[in-house]
């Protein structure tokens, strides 16, 4: 607690008293501590590919020029790092972003038909599933509809489906099913990749949460994805629901209010 104190005086009556405030402080604590880990977070995703890229390109002067295959095989290592800072630097723009046009209110929802968002969705992550012969299959009745930003719901769609590809053998199915509900509709994103175990499943909507490091960085993973999507559908009034059996697949629901 913060506490504060004041004289008061009344001069008239000559009564005389104080003011004492007592503001509770637990959150603008706990936001401000958020914050400082969120800061440490970030520099530390920032300095491992800028410390392997200053490393390899000392080693780049020090070395022999006259060797082009150790060359090459450094110059390849460098721009991976280098594809890494730019994918982590992405995720954290958009992050930036929808925090900003949510605190001004300035994310404009439509009542829309769903079905083209999600295509578009579909024909963005196509080149990826395609890589991996991943077919990606649509159901969503064309009457159906959402207040939505397209283009914000597309980028989660295409987060949810990249990682169903990730995360998922070559030649499998991902699935994208949309079911109206009650008081809204329910959009889901299926895999038969090897799921998450449940220990991790709370968590992985926190920023920077991956569950294998190593996993997730070879496959340009930012951790970010998930922390992402959950943003979008936060700001659409919505919410984000995961199962996932290990070994056997995930799915991903997005439940979007009317
Ligand atoms: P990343 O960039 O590592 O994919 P995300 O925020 O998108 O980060 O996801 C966080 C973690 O959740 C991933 O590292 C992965 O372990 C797990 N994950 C997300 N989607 C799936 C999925 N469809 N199948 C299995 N694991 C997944």
């Amino acid at each position: 607690f913060h506490v504060h104190g004041a004289p008061l005086a009344d001069p008239p009556t000559d009564r005389a008293g104080a003011v004492i405030v007592l503001s509770d402080m637990t959150r603008i604590h706990r936001l401000e501590s958020l914050r400082r880990d969120f800061v440490a977070n970030v520099s530390h995703e920032l300095k491992t590919p800028v410390t392997s890229i200053q490393g390899f390109v000392e080693a780049l002067l020090d070395g022999r020029p006259d060797d082009p295959e150790q060359t090459s095989r450094y110059l390849g290592i460098i721009a991976k790092h280098a594809e890494r800072l730019n994918a982590i630097i992405d995720d954290l723009l958009s992050l930036s972003r929808l925090e900003e046009g949510a605190e001004k209110r300035a994310i404009l929802f439509e009542d829309v038909k769903l079905r083209p968002a999600l295509e578009a969705a579909v024909e963005l992550a196509g080149v990826r599933a395609e890589q991996k012969r991943i077919r990606v299959e649509l159901s969503c009745d064309d009457s159906i509809r959402a207040k939505i930003n397209a283009p914000l719901l597309e980028q989660a769609i295409v987060n949810l489906v990249d990682n169903a590809v990730k995360y998922s053998d070559e030649g499998t199915t991902v699935w994208i099913e949309v079911q109206p509900q009650d008081k809204g509709v329910a959009i889901r994103v299926k895999d038969t990749g090897c799921g998450i175990p449940r220990e991790h499943l709370a968590r992985i909507f926190e920023r920077f949460y991956v569950v294998d490091k190593s996993r997730s960085r070879k496959l340009g993973g930012t951790g970010l994805g998930l922390a992402i999507v959950k943003h979008i559908i936060g700001v659409h009034g919505g919410h984000i629901g995961v199962e996932s059996i290990p070994g056997k697949g995930s799915t991903f629901t997005l439940h979007l209010p009317q």
